[in-house]
């Protein structure tokens, strides 16, 4: 166990106000204890304090104002920090990889003017690679808010549900067939709400989750659902296709080259990533 500072401060504090021996005390103290007959019974004494010091002690530690740091820390994480991922499942060959990311990705520059031309040149969601048919959880309590809501994109099926909570909506595009329910449903975190699919309709075409992050109520913008993940995404991103990484404006070369750095997007803005000296200039 770490100590502090402060934890001394207290520990001290606790055998003074228990244990408030002047030095004429103790001189007589010590005195006693040399005189034979009530040497055993001085000896039990010494015992005893000793037990209520460390009594003392303890107690003071535990109610250290770390532990409350600690706590308080946690739960500053939990609050930036608050969807779970959109999987039962852990990562793996078997079950989902990371395929590619939120941002200025390579794709969605080179696609900038057609795939990508309503959410400003940036790709705006993530897409996890994963087999037709695994199961997706919600990512957040929430309520069912629209399905198979075909203005959204993301087909040939998709999801998305509110949290108004969070400030935020999550929708889950690519679905391998209609999710089984009805707006204003509520469901909470972890609760399988939809089967992966592939936009090509083939599961061996590009079979992946494409997950957005939207705000609520609007839902015309997407954020980086990298930062409000819970996860080890600097991990996740070392396996899997995701090795093109990001497109690089020369003129400005360290913008948007990190998963947690990545701009918010609007629908229907204008296009922020046409940089004069893009790399790669062609895939
Ligand atoms: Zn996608």
């Amino acid at each position: 166990m770490r100590i502090t500072t402060a934890e001394c401060g207290i520990v001290g504090y606790s055998v003074a106000t228990i244990f408030p021996i002047h030095a004429s005390e103790m001189k007589s103290f010590l005195n006693s204890l040399s005189r034979p007959p009530d040497r055993w019974q001085r000896l039990l004494q010494v015992l005893f304090a000793l037990v209520l010091v460390a009594t003392a002690s303890t107690s003071a530690v535990m109610a250290s104002p770390v532990h409350d740091h600690q706590d308080s820390a946690a739960s500053l994480q939990d609050a930036a920090r608050p969807l779970i991922l959109p999987f039962r499942e852990p990562p793996g060959p078997d079950t989902w990889l990371l395929g590619q990311t939120y941002g200025n990705t390579v794709g969605a520059y080179f696609n900038r003017n057609t795939t990508y031309r309503f959410s400003q040149g940036i790709h705006f969601g993530i897409d996890l690679s994963a087999p037709c048919g695994t199961e997706i959880v919600a990512v957040a309590d929430g309520v069912v808010a629209l399905v198979d809501a075909f203005a959204y994109g993301s087909l040939p099926h998709n999801l998305i549900i509110d949290h108004p909570q969070l400030g935020y909506a999550s929708l889950y595009g690519h679905l391998l067939q209609k999710p089984d329910l009805q707006p204003g449903q509520p469901v909470t975190a972890g609760q399988v709400v939809a089967l992966s699919g592939d936009p090509a309709e083939t599961c061996f075409g590009r079979p992946h989750l494409h997950l957005e992050i939207r705000d609520y109520p609007g839902r015309a913008w997407k954020y980086n659902p990298i930062p409000l993940i819970d996860a080890d995404w600097d991990n996740l991103a070392l396996v899997g296709s995701f090795q093109s990484g990001f497109e690089r404006d020369l003129d400005d070369p360290r913008k948007w080259q990190h998963l947690d750095d990545q701009p918010p997007a609007v629908s229907g803005g204008r296009i922020i990533n046409d940089f004069a000296r893009p790399w790669p200039r062609q895939r």
